[in-house]
């Protein structure tokens, strides 16, 4: 196998493809025996060094065990030495190999649908069911002609591998990511039917724990969702009709949504025309007697001038609320987002940095009282059973997410250095290819997780027409202010820039799986 050859970072940029193993070829690789199981060895090799993903059927490894069991006791081993050594081996390749996702279900409805063999037709099931770009590592020829590509092993040359290796972009990979997350997701998702403590489990409990603990403030309140989060500051808060909240029009619409909601009223203030976050220095024109809180929203994964702000607040002795729906794991000076402020809220629906598979958020604050009071918020106000001193909402983060969210977490900070490397590279791209285009941009002792990874441009229209046309999805945040928006209308101060911007922005594919070689490749379409 020449992978360790000369074309190692090649192939580390394109490993989109996912190899299946076959039992019998894995059972020689195991034994050292035939003639090709030095291919296979190879193969296992470039799976143990992620250069590839390697994955087999679960009923693979229980017949693997049987079938290199029997070999060693046909080769003199006694019973106890044979069952030692397998399970010894077969443990050594499973800490990389990966188990395709299989319910009693599949099981058992393979025997209404096989016609040749059933181990085939499970397997060829739960390849189609599961991987996008899956290959097949077989001796035997059963596997063909199920619409899968089959390879021996020795025929996995570097030039088959990168012609095999065609991919489609997408602006969010969560499928390729939950491969990655596999199998704790699974694992974490059994444990909660298992145990059936559906709302308020152990795990939300545990994931708050591990959250506040990131983040490095003292309490995390999970929540349903992040709109939800921003909800229940408020109300932690006190704000209410006829109070003024200030906030920035360049946002997703919950932050002024929430604020209007309570029947307070949205002050828009201008952002700054660098980082598209509120500037800070027109703020304090914007305050009056009304005024309850600032909401500054991180925006796209870079926070806000929050020392700046902080300043302003305290002079005036109002809270600050961030909007890190869009930040978490973001940085400033130091500091994590979502640390910074008197509450801060995030979100965990899918395509955030942080994401769940539903709705979910949480609150994050290091004062006790404001913690009491949004866990019992969440619960309808409740501060026992049956108890309510005060009015709130049915908001809990469900233990399903929680545990999903956990075992996403792990692999989290990961995820923060390869966005960071992703956005990076897109910024010296464009630079170098694009002058016309403008990137982000990114302030001196601030990191962005590049919720987004948002360009200015001046032709917009035509750019995602052209994306689109070799299949780059793009995607504009946001085309419209939100002081623009029937719902919120108001007459505000100027917002020029974040007038002008929401007709420039658009947004490029981002997530931490994608691959050099399609950085390259759209930025040389916007080109
Ligand atoms: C996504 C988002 C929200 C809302 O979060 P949900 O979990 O979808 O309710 C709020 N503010 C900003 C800036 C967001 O990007």
């Amino acid at each position: 196998m020449q992978l360790e050859s000369n074309n190692k970072k090649m192939y580390l940029n394109k490993s989109h493809l996912q190899f299946v193993f076959d039992k019998n070829v894995l059972a020689d690789a195991l034994l050292s025996r035939g003639n090709d199981y030095q291919y296979t060895v190879n193969l296992l090799q470039s799976v143990k060094q992620q250069y590839v993903e390697g994955w087999v059927a679960s009923h693979t490894v229980s017949i693997l065990y049987y079938l290199v069991k029997q070999a060693l006791q046909a080769d003199d081993y006694n019973k106890e030495e044979s069952q030692q050594i397998a399970s010894k081996r077969i443990k050594e390749i499973m800490s990389f190999l990966k188990v395709l996702p299989q319910c009693g279900h599949d099981l058992i409805t393979a025997f209404d649908e096989f016609e040749l063999d059933y181990e085939n037709y499970l397997i060829t099931k739960l390849v189609k069911d599961y991987l996008p770009n899956p290959i097949i590592i077989s001796q035997n020829k059963k596997f063909e002609g199920q619409g899968l590509t089959v390879k021996h092993p020795s025929d996995m040359t570097d030039k088959l591998l990168i012609s095999l290796n065609q991919c489609d972009t997408h602006f969010v990979d969560l499928k390729q990511q939950q491969r990655q997350a596999f199998p704790n997701i699974e694992k974490n998702i059994k444990n909660v039917l298992v145990n059936c403590n559906f709302i308020q489990g152990n795990e939300v409990k545990q994931l708050e724990k591990k959250l506040a603990q990131f983040v490095g403030v003292k309490h995390c309140i999970g929540v349903s969702s992040g709109t939800d989060a921003l909800l229940i500051a408020m109300m932690a808060l006190g704000i209410q009709s006829g109070d003024e909240v200030i906030t920035t029009p360049f946002t997703f619409i919950a932050t002024g949504e929430m604020i209007a909601l309570l029947g307070a009223k949205p002050i828009f203030v201008d952002i700054d025309p660098n980082t598209y976050n509120i500037d800070p220095n027109k703020i304090e024109q914007a305050i009056t007697h009304k005024t309850k809180a600032i909401l500054p929203v991180s925006l796209y994964g870079q926070c806000v001038d929050f020392d700046s702000i902080n300043l302003i607040a305290k002079k005036y002795q109002i809270p600050v609320i961030e909007d890190g729906a869009q930040s978490f794991g973001a940085t400033y000076k130091g500091k994590k987002s979502c640390s910074l402020t008197t509450i801060a809220c995030t979100s965990f629906f899918p395509s955030k940095p942080l994401g769940g598979y539903g709705d979910g958020g949480a609150c994050f604050t290091d004062n006790d009282e404001l913690a009491t009071l949004m866990r019992e918020i969440r619960v309808h106000g409740q501060n026992k059973r049956y108890h309510h001193p005060r009015i709130g909402i049915n908001g809990r983060l469900d233990t399903l997410q929680a545990a999903i969210l956990l075992a996403k977490l792990d692999i989290f900070p990961k995820e923060i250095e390869k966005r960071k490397i992703i956005g990076d590279t897109y910024t010296q791209l464009l630079t170098k290819h694009c002058p016309h285009i403008i990137p982000p941009y990114i302030k001196n002792g601030y990191t962005s997780v590049y919720a987004q990874y948002t360009i200015k441009v001046d032709n917009r229209d035509k750019l995602i027409e052209t994306l689109k046309k070799v299949h780059i999805p793009s995607a504009v945040h946001y085309p419209v202010p939100l002081n623009q928006q029937p719902a919120l209308k108001t007459d505000a101060f100027d917002l020029l820039n974040a007038q002008e911007l929401s007709s420039k922005v658009m947004s490029l594919p981002m997530h931490p799986y994608l691959t050099e070689v399609e950085q390259q490749y759209i930025v040389n379409m916007l080109k």
